[in-house]
């Protein structure tokens, strides 16, 4: 599920994972980003074509955004 008001371009993603380390830490306060609520799923190669990364949210209740303020990439915002 995706929050809305939020903008994903998952082509700037660098997989840097600093969202799901700070979401993780501000609710779990342990980097753990199997705790996390944003989900990066990494872009991979499958019978030599790109598979894009996905940027999905789990359980959010977007009242935070604190990932959106972490990622300076511009991958969310
Ligand atoms: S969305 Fe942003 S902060 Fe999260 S892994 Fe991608 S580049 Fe890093
Ligand atoms: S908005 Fe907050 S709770 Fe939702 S994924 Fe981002 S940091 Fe986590």
């Amino acid at each position: 599920m995706d929050i809305k008001n939020v903008s994903i371009t998952p082509e700037k993603c660098t997989n840097c994972m600093t969202c799901m380390l700070i979401c993780s830490y501000i609710h779990t306060k342990s980097f753990n980003p199997s705790k996390s609520k944003i989900k990066i799923r990494p872009s991979y190669y499958k019978d030599n074509k790109l598979v894009p990364t996905e940027i999905t949210f789990e359980e959010c209740k977007k009242d935070c955004k604190t990932c959106l303020k972490y990622c300076v990439y511009g991958a969310i915002v």
